[in-house]
């Protein structure tokens, strides 16, 4: 038996509860790997899967967490043996399959990756989806190349954001960092953000298609009228990486920045990444990412936390990344 945190379904009222319970190996999905889960984390897709869904989840009961990383137990698969350190995130586990929020997870071997040297299974977790996908979209800058000037990050002070100032910072850009928390302005300078935008200041109805141009790259995890402002502020042929929504699906733009500017709108989706991909993110994320700053990141979580986290970043309230130690 072990323990797994269990999103349900009253078939009656259709309204889904989240509790921690203990089940059995024999109740895990199909799959070639079976990895004993040593930490997951929360990020906003986990808030969705919590909750009523939000059309994530097909068939309850449910075990959200849509990374994961741990230790193999028993494998089918050559590419991996009992006692393999693995990280896990993409592939619609803990949306479609059984995910991270459990002690035990059973996985496609195809949607795992070694843990690369220099990271540690909680390590990996403190970056999870959201410093992956963070990883992915600095990759993405640098392929279409970072223009002179700051790279602006928005969300800075969520996960998304808090790992790629961290990253750009490392790598020697300047980082201008967008956060509505204002308390949160030591935090991003510790990260090595040097420029803290206030929200308001940028995140209005675009008035203008076109502003001085101020932003040489930008990873973007909010979207939205942001996203559509920052559009009119890049320099003359930069990128942004949209990785996120936090601040809504839509996207009232023009294409005047795209016509005008030369600017790139390059799309992150961390969830269907090829093994390659995968595998060179997570190695630069072990090569890039400052340790210490990834600690300053980190809060603690255990499974019972869980339903009341996946509000909380539903609604914006959560700093940096929550790594949930599912065995504490
Ligand atoms: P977090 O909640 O940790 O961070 C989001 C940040 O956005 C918040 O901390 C806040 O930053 C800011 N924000 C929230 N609401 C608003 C708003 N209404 N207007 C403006 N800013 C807002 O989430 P993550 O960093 O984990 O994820 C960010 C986004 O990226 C989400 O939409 C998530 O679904 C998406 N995502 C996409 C992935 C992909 O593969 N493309 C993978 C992972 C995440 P502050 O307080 O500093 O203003």
């Amino acid at each position: 038996m072990f323990k797994a945190l269990m999103v349900n379904k009253d078939a009656e009222t259709g309204k889904t509860s989240a509790a921690v319970e203990e089940i059995g190996i024999d109740r895990l999905p199909a799959g070639n790997v079976t990895v004993a889960v040593e930490y997951s984390t929360v990020n906003y897709k986990d808030g969705l899967c919590i909750g009523p869904g939000g059309g994530l989840v097909r068939a309850y009961p449910h075990v959200p967490g849509i990374d994961f990383a741990g230790t193999v137990e028993a494998s089918d698969d050559a590419r991996y043996a009992p006692g393999d350190k693995v990280v896990l995130t993409g592939w619609r586990v803990g949306e479609v399959h059984w995910g991270g929020y459990a002690q035990k997870a059973r996985v496609k071997a195809d949607w795992l990756v070694p843990l690369p040297d220099g990271l540690d299974t909680r390590q990996a977790m403190a970056v999870g989806t959201a410093g992956f996908t963070a990883m992915l979209a600095v990759m993405a800058l640098e392929d279409h190349g970072i223009k002179d000037g700051p790279v602006l990050v928005t969300g800075a002070a969520g996960g998304v954001g808090s790992v790629a100032s961290a990253i750009l910072a490392k790598l020697g850009y300047d980082v201008a960092g967008v956060t509505g928390r204002p308390e949160t302005a030591d935090y991003l300078r510790s990260l090595g953000v040097t420029q803290i935008v206030e929200r308001g200041e940028i995140n209005e109805t675009v008035k203008r298609p076109l502003e001085a141009e101020a932003w040489g790259g930008c990873v973007d995890a909010v979207g939205g009228p942001m996203l559509a402002r920052v559009l009119g502020q890049m320099q003359y042929g930069a990128s942004v990486a949209a990785v996120g929504l936090a601040g809504g699906a839509g996207l009232p733009a023009t294409v005047i920045p795209f016509l005008l500017r030369g600017v790139n709108l390059l799309g992150i989706d961390s969830v269907m990444q090829p093994y390659d991909n995968r595998l060179r993110a997570w190695t630069r994320i072990a090569r890039d990412l400052p340790m210490d700053k990834l600690e300053a990141m980190i809060h603690p979580a255990v499974l019972s936390d869980l339903p009341d986290l996946g509000a909380a970043i539903l609604k914006g309230q959560v700093q940096g990344r929550v790594v949930v130690d599912v065995n504490a």
